[in-house]
C-alpha cells in the first residue's frame, strides 16, 4: 500500500477552491491564513504601519536572517584581493545619544515632505503623488487646453489612479471639455502644481484646494528617557542600524583583530514615522534592516594596483545581487539598478556610486521596489562622528601596513529583512489549480518555514508510533511539522500552502518494508525511500 495520489477523489479539490491569481489580495489572504503575517494589535483594529510574524512568517524571516549572517559573517566568501572577507558581528542598542543622530545629519535632514487633505484628513507623501488633467476643447476650433483643475492620485497605484480618472471625466462632461485615454501626468511635486494649488483635487477629496503645500516631516520617532520629559531627556529611536556600527568603530579596531578591509555587520530593529505606510510590509514604521558597513584603504594611502573603492563598490553590488538571486528571486522580477548622479546624496555625488537590488512587487509592477542599497560612503560617517565627539583626525585609523592614518572609506550595502521576506512571500506564490489548494508556495528549500512533513496515513496500525520515532530522529535539525490529523490530501494542502519541499508519509507498507512515501512539492511527484535514508535524503536536498 502506498499514500494515495492527489488525484485521487478523495483529494479532489474543495467545491469553491477555484484557481488563484497571483495578486496582492490574494498573497495577503495567504499569510494572513496560513499563520505568515497578520496586522499588529489587530484585536483593536490595528496599528498603521506595524505587523506581526505568526510562527511561518517568523520562520520564513528567521531563514532569511540566517542565510544573511552565515553568508556574509560566518563563512563568507572571497573578497576581490582574493582573500577570504573579514566581517564581525555587533548588536547595538536602538536608542543612543541623540549626538549621534545630529552628527550623521538624521536629525537635522531624515525628513520626507508630506501634504495634508483638509478635506478627508489624509495624509500623503508629496513625491508620492502625482496630478493628471483634462482637456477643454473649443467647441468651434476645436482647439484643446488645458481644463481648470487637476487631480491628483498616490503613484503606481491603480485604485487611485482610476478614481482621478473618474473624478477628472466626471468634470469634464459637466464642463463640456473631455480626458483623453492617456492623459498625461505630471509629478505633484512640479513647480506649475505649486502655483495651482488651488486647482488640485486631492486623491480622496472631491473638492480642490484641500491640499496643503508640502512640508518637512522628521521621519524619526521620538521618545524620552527617564522621568522627566523635557528636551534634555529627548531621544530617538533608531531610523537605521548603520550608525551603531559608526560609533563603535573605534572600539572594534581597538578589541577585535581587524585590520582594513574588513566590515562590520548588524541585524536590527528601526524605525521610520513613514509619512504613508502601505503596501503591506514594504514600508512599515518599525522594521528590520541587515546592514553591512565594509571599510577599506582611503584612496590617498593606495599604492598603485591595488584595488580602489570602485572595486570594492562593484564587487559589493555583484555579490548581494547574487545573494538575492540565491534564496530564490532569480529571474526577471529581480534587478539591479544604478542611481543617476541626479538622485545620489551629498556624501555620494564624489564616490563610486550608488546602486538598488530591487524587487517587481505585485504592487509596484510592472516597476520594482527597493530591497537594498549600496552606497559607497566615502569617509562621510566616520569623520562626521569624530568631529562631532570633538577629537576629530586624532580618531583616524592607524594603518599599519602602510604606516600612515587615515579614516577608511566605506561601501555599505544595507538590506531590509521585511521587504525581503516580503519578496520571497510573492515570488513564491505559485497558483496550481490541480492541486486542493490552488496555490502553493515555492520556496527555495533552504528559506522554506518548515522542511519537511511526517505524516501517518492513518492513525492506527503502528504508524503513528514509526511517525513519532522518525519525528524525534528529525527534528533536532530541521524544523519539521508532525500532524496525523484530517485526511492525507488535507495535510498535503496545509503544506503546499507554506511551502514545505518535502513530505514524507508512513503508511501500510512502512512496516513491512521500512521504506516511507516522499512526495516532492513542486512537481508533486512520489517515491519509496528506506526509512534509514530519510535524514541523509534531507541533508542533500536541503543543504544545509
Ligand atoms: P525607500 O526609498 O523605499 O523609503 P530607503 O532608500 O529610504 O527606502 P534605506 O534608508 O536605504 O531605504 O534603507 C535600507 C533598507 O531598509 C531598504 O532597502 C529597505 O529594504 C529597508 N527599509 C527602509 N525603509 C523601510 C520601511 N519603511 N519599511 C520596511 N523596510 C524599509
Amino acid at each position: 500500500m502506498t499514500a494515495p495520489s492527489e488525484n485521487t477523489p478523495a483529494n479532489a479539490p474543495a467545491p469553491g477552491n477555484s484557481p488563484l491569481a497571483k495578486t496582492m489580495d490574494n498573497i495577503v489572504a495567504l499569510a494572513r491564513r496560513r499563520a505568515f503575517i497578520w496586522q499588529s494589535s489587530e484585536i483593536y483594529g490595528g496599528i498603521n504601519g506595524f505587523w506581526d510574524y505568526g510562527p511561518m512568517g517568523a520562520a520564513l524571516k528567521r531563514n532569511l536572517k540566517d542565510a544573511w549572517r552565515k553568508d556574509i559573517i560566518l563563512c563568507p566568501g572571497n573578497g576581490p584581493d582574493g582573500k577570504q572577507l573579514d566581517v564581525v558581528e555587533v548588536d547595538c542598542t536602538i536608542i543612543m545619544n541623540p549626538k549621534v543622530w545630529i552628527a550623521s545629519g538624521h536629525a537635522a535632514g531624515f525628513n520626507d515632505p508630506m501634504v495634508d487633505c483638509k478635506e478627508t484628513k489624509q495624509r500623503y507623501r508629496a513625491d508620492h503623488l502625482s496630478v493628471i488633467y483634462a482637456w477643454d476643447v473649443d467647441p468651434e476650433s476645436g482647439d484643446e487646453t488645458r481644463a481648470d483643475w487637476t487631480f491628483a492620485f498616490v503613484s503606481g497605484d491603480d485604485t487611485s489612479f482610476e478614481k482621478a480618472l473618474k473624478k477628472a471625466r466626471k468634470r469634464a462632461k459637466q464642463q463640456g471639455s473631455r480626458v483623453i485615454d492617456a492623459p498625461p501626468v505630471l509629478p505633484f511635486t512640479d513647480p506649475e502644481i505649486a502655483l495651482t494649488l488651488a486647482r488640485v483635487v486631492g486623491p480622496d477629496a472631491d473638492i480642490p484646494g484641500t491640499l496643503t503645500e508640502p512640508r518637512n516631516f522628521n521621519l524619526m520617532f521620538e521618545t524620552y528617557c527617564g522621568a522627566i520629559q523635557d528636551e534634555s531627556s529627548k531621544a530617538w529611536l533608531r531610523p537605521e542600524t548603520a550608525q551603531g556600527i559608526f560609533s563603535q568603530f573605534w572600539n572594534i579596531t581597538d578589541t577585535c583583530r581587524v585590520r582594513v578591509p574588513f566590515g562590520i555587520a548588524q541585524i536590527g530593529k528601526a524605525f521610520r514615522n513613514e509619512v504613508t505606510p502601505r503596501n503591506f510590509t514594504f514600508r512599515s514604521r518599525e522594521f528590520e534592516q541587515m546592514e553591512i558597513e565594509f571599510f577599506i584603504t582611503h584612496p590617498d594611502a593606495l599604492k598603485p594596483g591595488e584595488l580602489t573603492p570602485k572595486d570594492w563598490y562593484e564587487f559589493w553590488y555583484k555579490t548581494r545581487y547574487q545573494w538575492w538571486q540565491d534564496v530564490g528571486l532569480a529571474g526577471e522580477n529581480l534587478q539591479l539598478r544604478h542611481h543617476d548622479k541626479d538622485e545620489l546624496s551629498h556624501y555620494a555625488k564624489e564616490g563610486a556610486g550608488v546602486c538598488d537590488v530591487e524587487y517587481r512587487f505585485p504592487f509596484t509592477s510592472p516597476g520594482f521596489g527597493e530591497l537594498e542599497g549600496i552606497a559607497h560612503r566615502a569617509d562621510f560617517d566616520l569623520k562626521a562622528h569624530a568631529t562631532a565627539c570633538g577629537k576629530g583626525d586624532k580618531m583616524r585609523y592607524f594603518d599599519q601596513a602602510r604606516n600612515t592614518r587615515y579614516f577608511p572609506h566605506v561601501i555599505e550595502p544595507s538590506a531590509g529583512a521585511d521587504r525581503g521576506t516580503l519578496a520571497l512571500l510573492c515570488e513564491a506564490f505559485t497558483p496550481d489549480p490541480s492541486r486542493p489548494s490552488g496555490v502553493y508556495m515555492k520556496f527555495k528549500p533552504r528559506m522554506a518555514p518548515i522542511k519537511a512533513g511526517i505524516f501517518p496515513l492513518v492513525n492506527k496500525d503502528g504508524m503513528p508510533e514509526v511517525a513519532e520515532k522518525l519525528h524525534k530522529e528529525l527534528r533536532g535539525k530541521y524544523a519539521i511539522e508532525f500532524d496525523e490529523k484530517q485526511t492525507i490530501g488535507k495535510r498535503y494542502a496545509r503544506m503546499d500552502e507554506v511551502g514545505t519541499p518535502y513530505c514524507f508519509t508512513i503508511d501500510g507498507d512502512t512496516l513491512s518494508t521500512q521504506t516511507v512515501t516522499v512526495r516532492e512539492r513542486d512537481t508533486l511527484a512520489q517515491e519509496r525511500i528506506s526509512l534509514d535514508n530519510v535524514s541523509a535524503f534531507l541533508a542533500e536536498k536541503i543543504g544545509e
